[in-house]
């Protein structure tokens, strides 16, 4: 497991350009040589999103119809999930499957979710959060006029 403040060092550099969620996005692609698909969908009240890893992609959902602000923060703690290393590349238990395969039925054996529940009690979760949170600060000061926050999100969301 990485630590959150190195974690945050690299991401930052030398503080020249601003911090913004493509940057924490393609960092993560990168280092995972595969897409990373930000999606929604409907989940229990009391989840707030989720993160799998997927043959040929990750894909992080959200719960739909939560505001901006709570789904980009979401979006972040399953984003620290990958930055911190808690997520395998590919499933360990089973075969991985693919997008197309995981969409039919969404069986989140396998998925990484953050509920009102875990998120206080398990320290992967706090740590997710803890990570969350300093890069949400720091995205906000940095891209204060929102103009890279995920724009495909944001037209599905309003
Ligand atoms: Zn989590």
């Amino acid at each position: 497991m990485q630590d959150i403040q190195h974690i945050i060092d690299r991401l930052v550099g030398d503080g020249s350009e601003g911090l913004t969620f493509e940057r924490v996005r393609g960092d993560i692609e990168c280092a995972r040589n595969k897409p990373l698909l930000i999606e929604t969908d409907v989940m229990p009240i009391s989840m707030t999103g989720y993160i799998i890893a997927l043959q040929d992609v990750d894909l992080i959902c959200t719960r739909r119809g939560m505001t901006v602000l709570r789904t980009q923060f979401v979006i972040l703690h399953e984003l620290g999930h990958m930055l911190l290393g808690h997520i395998s590349r590919l499933t360990k238990e089973a075969p991985t499957c693919t997008y197309d395969e995981f969409i039919k039925h969404r069986n989140l054996k396998y998925a990484v979710h953050r509920s009102y529940t875990n998120m206080y009690t398990s320290p992967p979760e706090r740590a997710a959060e803890t990570l969350a949170t300093a890069l949400f600060e720091k995205i906000l000061r940095d891209d204060n006029e929102h103009k890279h926050i995920l724009p495909a999100l944001f037209v599905e969301l309003l």
